[in-house]
């Protein structure tokens, strides 16, 4: 049953690489992270607390770059980086509309960011910051699906907002499969056994233990974010 009924008080919101990517496939797309950035300005005014794990696919991929003969934590170390020129370039676009925002980085870089504390990201809830969280878990052979998982667990966040290129999760490829049937909700278990590819098992093996639920939806239509965040049915919801 869809039990999505709530405007939530503080969101984990997901933004992969992919989606500041735009259609260039590569690299950072002003107008889609502008666009990004108003549907966070969209949360802070209903009142919602609003963390961020960017990723960074759109620039490095360690797995990727492992296939083709790199080692593998020096390229999941690069990627991690990469999460953080997102971070930077969401925090700009976020600050030129007028939210407050801090970027916090899992290892530390202090020209640029705050490192990671936990009850630091708190109290910028408090003063209505938006906490854009980079640097994936800070450690190799992770994804930022399960950092997003993590920070959400420990910022008491009660939703985590996967924001994708596809609207849903389906039973089958929806882009080579006309027939593929698009799920309104799947259980936790569900999501595991179909070994669905939209969000690491990890990921969500960490959402099931903190009974944190999941929204996966598309990011085409931007409104997606508030209505997933006000609890309307968007996407599929994982829990
Ligand atoms: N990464 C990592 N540890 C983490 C998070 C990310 O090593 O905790 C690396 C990994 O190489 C990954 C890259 O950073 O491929 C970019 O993150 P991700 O692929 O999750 O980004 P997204 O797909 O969301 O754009």
């Amino acid at each position: 049953m869809d039990k999505r009924h709530k405007k939530y008080g503080r969101v984990l919101l997901k933004i992969s690489g992919e989606v500041l990517a735009g259609s260039r496939g590569y690299g950072i797309d002003p107008d889609e992270v502008t666009g990004i950035a108003h549907s966070i300005k969209d949360l802070v005014s209903h009142d919602i607390d609003v963390a961020v794990v960017i990723g960074g696919g759109n620039i490095i991929r360690g797995a990727q770059e492992s296939a083709k003969g790199m080692e593998r934590a020096v390229a999941d170390y690069m990627g991690m980086l990469s999460t953080l020129i997102n971070g930077m370039a969401l925090q700009d676009k976020i600050e030129k509309i007028g939210l407050d925002s801090r970027l916090v980085s899992a290892f530390e870089i202090r020209e640029i960011c705050e490192p990671y504390i936990r009850r630091k990201c708190l109290s910028h809830f408090e003063k209505k910051r938006v906490v854009i969280l980079a640097g994936g878990t800070g450690n190799p052979f992770f994804s930022t699906d399960t950092a997003a998982a993590l920070r959400a667990a420990e910022l008491g966040a009660e939703i985590l907002l996967k924001a994708t290129k596809v609207d849903g999760i389906y039973d089958k490829d929806p882009v080579n499969n006309a027939d593929s049937v698009k799920f309104e909700t799947l259980t936790y278990m569900e999501y595991l056994q179909g070994r669905f590819r939209v969000m690491d098992q990890t990921a969500v093996t960490l959402c099931q233990e903190n009974s944190l639920p999941i929204v996966v939806f598309s990011v085409k239509d931007k409104s997606n974010i508030l209505k997933a965040a006000l609890g309307q049915s968007v996407g599929t919801l994982v829990g």
